[in-house]
């Protein structure tokens, strides 16, 4: 409860919060250890006081920054480049004026950069990297020059030293995790589209773009469960083109392909949200009914039979009048798939014996 309210609810959000929070303890404890230093008397008060007050500036406008959803749409929402430049500087500016124990603080600067593995481009890692040592190389050659009693030039070069080769180390470490974030990240996305593509192959009709006969039944499978429970009632009806062969073999395999296209896509115009339309196989469909009685699902069916005789695109093929011929059945909870698919398919026969182009019920 706590949690949601300080860090929201987004998840990128979340995690922003969390890592910029972290930072924030990191930088409480240290002014905490500053705190001491002053008490102590090797620290003035007003230099303390002033890196104090920046530090608490910078990270509450991080802390407020990120929690008000402001950053939300920048790529980098968590402000991670920001925040580590911010704190590179700052922790050369503690370096400054804590020049007694100056060498502790480069620990600080490894901390920061390993955030940049976090979020940051492989190219950011190395760029920050190289920002680090040369503000370090520019406060450190300064310092010695200006003060050289109070920053001796024998142990500030070896920080320097040691800066150079491990900072770029850290930041090459950095860039190849930022790269292997960035596949991880592409290949979920791969996989992601790969799985829905196979579920597209393995429900749906490759020519007619419907669901196919795996889909359905499964489908009608849930649907009788559902019934059951429910009460609702379910009809099925089973469609089949008239003298489809005669297509075939007149105009060619091809416009039969078109014909059957043409056909499903008058049906899905036709077909109402929850219900299913499917290819049951070569000129055959089932149209999977639910909330109709009878009744309604023969006029559904005559209603498609109208529009599939009106259809300007018949008038594009040579000349053929596209019919067919529908069995419908309710689907019985208590009688099962099984037979509710049998009665439709005897009442197909029977309209197709009736001179075909006609809707018989079970
Ligand atoms: P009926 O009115 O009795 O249903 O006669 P029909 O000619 O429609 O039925 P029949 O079962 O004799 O022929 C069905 C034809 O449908 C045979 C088959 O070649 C054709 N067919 C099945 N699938 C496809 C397909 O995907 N594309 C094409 N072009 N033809 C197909
Ligand atoms: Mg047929
Ligand atoms: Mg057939």
């Amino acid at each position: 409860m706590i949690g949601r309210w300080l860090l929201g609810r987004d998840r990128q959000q979340r995690d922003d919060m969390q890592f910029t929070l972290i930072a924030f303890g990191v930088y409480a404890f240290s002014l905490l250890v500053q705190w001491k230093t002053v008490v102590d008397g090797v620290v003035s008060p007003a230099a303390a006081t002033t890196l104090a007050l920046v530090i608490g500036t910078c990270q509450l406008s991080f802390l407020v920054l990120i929690r008000s959803g402001l950053t939300r749409h920048l790529q980098d929402s968590g402000l991670v480049l920001v925040q580590i430049v911010v704190g590179i500087l700052l922790i050369a500016w503690a370096y400054v004026i804590n020049a007694h124990v100056n060498g502790m603080l480069l620990m600080l600067v490894a901390l920061v950069l390993s955030y940049s593995a976090l979020s940051l481009s492989p190219r950011a890692c190395l760029g920050i990297g190289g920002f680090a040592v040369l503000v370090f190389a520019v406060v450190i050659v300064v310092a010695t020059q200006v003060a050289p009693r109070t920053f001796p030039p024998e142990k500030e070069y070896i920080h320097l030293a040691f800066l150079a080769v491990v900072l770029p180390t850290l930041s090459y470490i950095g860039s190849r995790v930022s790269r292997m974030r960035l596949q991880l990240k592409r290949q979920r996305r791969e996989l992601r589209a790969s799985l829905e593509s196979i579920e597209q192959i393995a429900t749906r009709d490759e020519l007619t773009g419907l669901r196919n006969r795996r889909f359905v039944n499964e489908w009608l499978r849930l649907q009788l469960a559902q019934s059951r429970r429910l009460d609702v009632v379910v009809c099925i009806a089973l469609l089949d083109i008239d003298h489809f062969k005669r297509v075939n073999d007149v105009c060619g395999h091809a416009v039969g392909d078109r014909v059957l296209q043409e056909f499903a896509s008058i049906a899905m115009g036709v077909v109402r949200e929850g219900e299913v339309f499917a290819r049951w196989g070569g000129e055959e469909f089932l149209w999977v009914m639910v909330g109709k009685n009878p009744n309604s699902a023969i006029h559904a069916v005559d209603r498609l039979r109208a529009l599939v005789s009106q259809s300007a695109c018949w008038a594009t093929q040579p000349g053929w009048p596209v019919s067919f011929s529908a069995g419908v059945a309710p689907l019985d909870p208590r009688e099962g798939i099984e037979q509710a698919l049998r009665q439709a398919d005897d009442a197909l026969y029977r309209a197709k014996v009736g001179g075909r182009a006609q809707t018989l019920v079970h």
